[in-house]
């Protein structure tokens, strides 16, 4: 069953499609909407940025304890899909964006992507 996706209009099979912001999106399109985060992310990370500035921190000193315990989980397993994220941490899909693009900005967690499956990945990995 082909989908089209809601930003390129591309058509992709039902099992390539992401849910992002209500939108159904291609892989292509979900990956470029992760790395850029959306406006209203951008005082959180900003906040963030500084506060680990301003306090010397680095690692994963200074996150929020959801930042860090996605941030571990992502370590542990070295590579996640953001399925497993949400199901493991039992997140919802607009909390583990949010919190994705602010790992991101911190340098912390990128996105990887692998054959035909994206995954979130430790920054050095
Ligand atoms: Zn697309």
């Amino acid at each position: 069953m082909a989908v089209t996706c809601a930003r390129c209009q591309s058509e992709v099979s039902a099992e390539d499609i992401y849910f992002h912001q209500d939108q159904q999106v291609c892989e292509d399109c979900y990956m470029e909407m992760l790395q850029r985060p959306k406006t209203c992310d951008v005082a959180a990370v900003q906040m963030a940025k500084k506060h680990r500035q301003a306090s010397g921190q680095s690692g994963t000193e200074g996150l929020l304890d959801i930042q860090k315990k996605i941030y571990n989980y992502i370590k542990k397993n070295e590579k996640a899909t953001r399925q497993q994220v949400l199901d493991d941490l039992n997140l919802s899909e607009l909390e583990l964006d949010k919190q994705i693009a602010v790992l991101r900005h911190c340098e912390l967690v990128k996105g990887r992507k692998e054959g035909n499956r994206i995954y979130l990945v430790p920054f050095d990995y």
